[in-house]
């Protein structure tokens, strides 16, 4: 089945009791058992829920995977992936990532015990030497948030093979639409649902996709014991955004691709990051594992001030001042200090965070008034 077809009928059948077609929002935490012990799979909605066992079929499949686990947040998602680890186990992570997950990683994870490297993973050499008998995991996300870097899939995969560590690729910028990293190599694959799959700015959900049996018993244990669920009120609105997935994604790309070319022209832009130029480093690996260049595009401007960054987002009326992304309306942010401000000021300028750095989360507005507004904004 191809993608569109998934995201609509996967793992979603008319209700067995009445014969509705929408997946029912089962607000229940519990289900009668006729004698004890007898039920029909769900005991108790912290293990699972009709709601939430719909959407994990249905997302699962958009990744191509065997097997799919709901969670109450993207960081929660990730935080469960780390509960696979024990004290002493290292791992290594790309130097240019979410900030939250930074901050779990250094503020949390290291106080019981887990060691973390950032590098560059422009290029798949150069963590080799990081690797020792403690490496357990690889941890990527590409595109990378907020400077679109390009981390080859692929190529870390054979790096984790050979030394048989887990890799895991944070997809939340792509989506299921644009790139599938377990097809690449990987083995577990990480989203906030939060932004591009869930769509509508209105639920904070996350996900892990993987095709491992026994991987899968592992994390559906964490998910069970430490219980950072959803709820099937969430479920059900990621089910509805899901089926507009493909539709919202295509005009993301669309709206994208126009607004890049157009900042790149404008004589106050400095540098425009985007996959989708031919010039950015990544272009070629973005191309083949890719299969648009999505709606995330930042850029700095001439003379990096921030003053005249922070007048300049202020002026935009059709993009809004929010963190978050993916969602339907085009929102801005200033990375230096809205989503990125937990990683120390040194540390963001290694990895291009400049304090001009405006990111633009594209919606699917019409582009004439998209454009309109970004050119009042920096006149
Ligand atoms: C938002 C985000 C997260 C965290 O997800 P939440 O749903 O906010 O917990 C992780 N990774 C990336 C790339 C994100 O954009």
């Amino acid at each position: 089945m191809k993608f569109e077809t998934k995201a609509i009928h996967a793992g979603i059948e008319p209700d067995s009791a009445t014969g509705a077609i929408m997946t029912p929002i089962y607000q229940t935490s519990t289900y009668a058992q006729p004698r004890p012990g007898e039920h029909k799979g769900y005991e108790y909605s912290r293990t699972l829920n009709p709601t939430r066992h719909a959407l994990e079929k249905n997302l699962s499949a958009l990744e191509n995977a065997k097997h799919g686990l709901a969670f109450g947040s993207g960081l929660a998602a990730i935080d469960a992936c780390m509960r696979l680890l024990d004290p002493g186990d290292e791992v290594i992570s790309t130097n240019d990532l979410y900030g939250g997950t930074y901050r779990l990683f250094t503020k949390v994870h290291e106080r019981y015990g887990l060691k973390f490297h950032f590098a560059g993973m422009q290029n798949s050499g150069g963590i080799e030497n990081l690797i020792n008998e403690n490496t357990k995991m690889i941890w990527v996300e590409t595109p990378t948030n907020p400077t679109m870097n390009i981390i080859d899939i692929a190529a870390f995969a054979e790096v984790a093979k050979k030394h048989k560590l887990i890799l895991v690729a944070d997809n939340t910028f792509a989506s299921p639409f644009l790139q599938n990293p377990l097809d690449l190599g990987a083995d577990i694959v990480m989203h906030s649902v939060t932004k591009y799959i869930g769509g509508h700015s209105d639920v904070i959900m996350g996900f892990l996709a993987l095709n491992d049996d026994v991987l899968r018993e592992k994390l559906a244990f964490i998910q069970n014991s430490v219980g950072a669920v959803c709820g099937p009120m969430d479920a059900f609105l990621v089910l509805r955004g899901i089926k507009t997935l493909h539709l919202r994604m295509e005009r993301h790309c669309e709206n994208g691709a126009k607004v890049a070319h157009w900042l790149k022209a404008h004589p106050k832009v400095d540098k425009v990051h985007w996959p989708g130029f031919e010039s950015h480093p990544n272009h070629a690996v973005a191309k083949s594992q890719m299969r648009d260049f999505g709606g995330m595009i930042s850029f700095s401007l001439v003379g990096d001030n921030i003053d005249q960054a922070f007048d300049l987002i202020s002026k935009m009326r059709v993009f809004t001042i929010a963190e978050s992304l993916g969602g339907v309306e085009s929102l801005a942010g200033h990375p230096a200090t809205m989503t990125h401000s937990a990683i120390p000021k040194e540390e963001r300028a290694k990895i291009g965070i400049t304090d001009s750095l405006i990111r633009l989360s594209v919606g699917i507005e019409h582009i004439d008034d998209i454009i309109a507004d970004l050119e009042q904004a920096l006149s």
